[in-house]
């Protein structure tokens, strides 16, 4: 069973509003403890899941509690699957920038290989550090043309999962429906059950 109260570690606001809104059904809360900023640990791995491992272990041995990591990212077939879990610092560190690029890069690309893939990984380590839940999840969609939409963050501008709306100008039930995030967090669930649906 997931423990109920988590630390996220993540300095995204929009991936901390995203967790709580999916994981409160399931009555597990969540933290984010160290406030915006940029990267909490160097993601040197060379995959989500090392990511992932790095970031809840880092936050875990620093405080004790138990944690939640989730390293996600884009892969853009065109791109040969780029960039990947480079994403967050695919050419700067300021997500409107890392969309441009990949807009540029996909300018002469027609839509129908402008196929794409978000994906997360969620790690789950208790406060002594040690791993007790692993999740992932995948969204399939297409880069569009030009960003559309307002709300959600990094790349949700640019993606599209019906062809036709980015995930930006998705409501946030219609994103946590489609997303990565929610698929992989409903698969956590499944996987490990909570406080609210034990196994
Ligand atoms: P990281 O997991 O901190 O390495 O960052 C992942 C990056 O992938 C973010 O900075 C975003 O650019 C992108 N990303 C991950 N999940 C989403 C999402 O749900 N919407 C939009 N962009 C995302």
């Amino acid at each position: 069973m997931l423990p109920r109260e988590l630390l996220l570690a993540s300095h995204n606001a929009g991936k901390v509003a995203e967790f709580e809104r999916l994981l409160a059904p399931y009555g597990i809360s969540i933290k984010a403890p160290f406030g915006e900023g940029a990267e909490l640990v160097a993601e040197t791995g060379a995959s989500y899941l090392e990511n992932a491992r790095l970031k809840a272990l880092y936050v875990a041995q620093k405080t004790g509690t138990a944690t939640l990591a989730d390293d996600s990212g884009v892969e853009v077939d065109a791109l040969g699957g780029a960039p990947g879990i480079h994403t967050a610092r695919f050419v700067s560190g300021v997500s409107w920038e890392n969309s441009r690029e990949i807009l540029l890069r996909l300018m002469a690309v027609p839509w129908a290989e402008r196929t794409a893939r978000m994906v997360a990984v969620l790690v789950v380590v208790d406060g002594a550090g040690y791993e007790v839940a692993m999740s992932h999840g995948v969204v399939e969609g297409r880069i569009l043309t030009w960003p559309r939409g307002q709300a959600g963050f990094g790349v949700d501008p640019i993606f599209s999962v019906d062809g036709v709306h980015s995930l930006a100008q998705a409501s946030p039930e219609q994103k946590d429906a489609w997303s990565h995030r929610g698929q992989a967090v409903r698969n956590l669930i499944e996987g490990y059950g909570s406080p609210e649906h034990p196994q």
